[in-house]
């Protein structure tokens, strides 16, 4: 009732009676409303102040309700009409909706029929502001949004663009050939980080759009670990990780395809890599969960806080800390990993403890049981 206060009806018919009795039914339910004995005086107000819901009756001296009804939805198509009327033939009621009404309210009513029909009117306009605000929200999101990635996109560009400024104003410095060789260097690995980000923005976008995923079919997820395992031997030996992998005598194939189980958990094995700390281990496990196969990837490096963890899997974060200062990346093999599990119905679930290690759960569903 409290709320209806702001709620502004404005009742236009020249029967008094009419008038009076919608009056007192709406002000009981605690509607602002102001009565018009005709539609001049009507519309006159309306201009001035636009009401949430218009109560009109068709036949009226001087101008006539469909022609109140056309200037006020063409004045504000948001106003919810309802018709007022005591000769409701189907011409009419069609004449009125095609100018712009919302609803009919045939005379004589009951006052729950005005209740009702003004309630309902006002629940309609309700969920259009409502879905029209959402609308808003999500445009503005989108446009921040495109402004964010090409942000992301554009950094390092600009980055080798002053690479490429300095270098080429070395003039005669005696140690040339050695700066030359180091600006070249950061301009390759700005390069690279550029091409990596691009990379693995065009798979987002393939799996936002459906395209990576498209033809499920049963996969041998322990044929992929070993070849992942194979593909990164080198580089965990750079660190002198050691990667124990345990695998069941027997598993099921899973419902994926063979380039995003790739991609899942080739980010979780260099990610395991990068983040360990020199010396560390890397155990790499799966298991059969009913109609799940499941996958874990723990490591013993530098962890994640717990005030981080809830946004590893948004798009471009990357945890800020000394620790991972010198470590490259784009930010989106989490995401990617995340939305591959939620296109098959897999999950994915992280633990972590500071200091000491990461684990990343990922239950992939089994072929043809899901
Ligand atoms: P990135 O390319 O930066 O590695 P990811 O989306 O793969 O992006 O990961 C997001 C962030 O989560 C990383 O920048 C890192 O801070 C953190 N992170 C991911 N995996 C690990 C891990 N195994 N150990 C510690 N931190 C991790």
């Amino acid at each position: 009732m409290e709320q209806n206060a702001a709620i502004h009806i404005i009742v236009i018919d020249d029967d008094e009676v009419m008038r009076m009795s919608c009056e007192q039914i709406l002000v009981k339910q605690g509607f602002d409303v102001e009565l018009f004995d005709n539609g001049i005086s009507g519309l006159e107000r309306i201009r001035q102040r636009q009401p949430d819901l218009l109560l009109v009756d068709l036949k009226m001296p001087r101008i006539g309700g469909i022609e109140v009804i056309q200037t006020v939805h063409d004045l504000n198509p948001d106003v919810i009409i309802i018709v007022i009327t005591g000769y409701a033939t189907v011409d009419t009621a069609v004449d009125a909706m095609k100018a712009g009404a919302y609803d009919f309210l045939p005379k004589p009513f009951t006052p729950d029929e005005l209740r009702l029909i003004v309630q309902r009117g006002i629940e309609r306009r309700q969920l259009h502001a409502h879905s029209v605000a959402l609308r808003h929200e999500k445009e503005k999101m989108q446009r921040q949004y495109i402004t964010f990635v090409s942000h992301q996109l554009q950094s390092p560009l600009v980055a080798v663009q002053q690479f490429l400024e300095v270098l080429k104003h070395l003039g005669d410095a005696p140690n040339k050939a050695q700066l030359q060789e180091e600006w070249i260097n950061k301009s390759l690995h700005k390069i690279k980080d550029l091409l990596a980000l691009i990379r693995d923005w065009l798979k987002i976008t393939k799996i936002d759009s459906g395209t990576l995923i498209e033809k499920t079919c049963p996969i041998d997820v322990i044929e992929v670990i070993q070849d992942i395992v194979e593909t990164f031997r080198d580089q965990a030996q750079e660190k002198q990780l050691e990667i124990n992998v345990s695998l069941p005598a027997q598993i099921e194939p899973i419902l994926c395809t063979e380039e995003c189980i790739h991609a899942l958990l080739e980010n979780l094995v260099v990610n395991a890599i990068k983040y360990n700390r020199h010396n560390g281990v890397i155990s790499i496990t799966v298991d059969n969960i009913n109609t799940h196969v499941q996958i874990t990837v723990r490591d013993t490096g530098i962890g994640i806080a717990a005030d981080e963890l809830p946004f590893i899997f948004d798009e471009f974060h990357r945890v800020k800390s000394g620790a991972t200062k010198h470590i490259s990346g784009t930010g989106l093999g989490l995401t990617i990993c995340k939305k591959i599990c939620d296109e098959v119905g897999g999950s994915i679930a992280v633990e972590s403890s500071e200091g000491e290690g990461t684990t990343f759960t990922v239950q992939m569903p089994k072929f043809g049981q899901v």
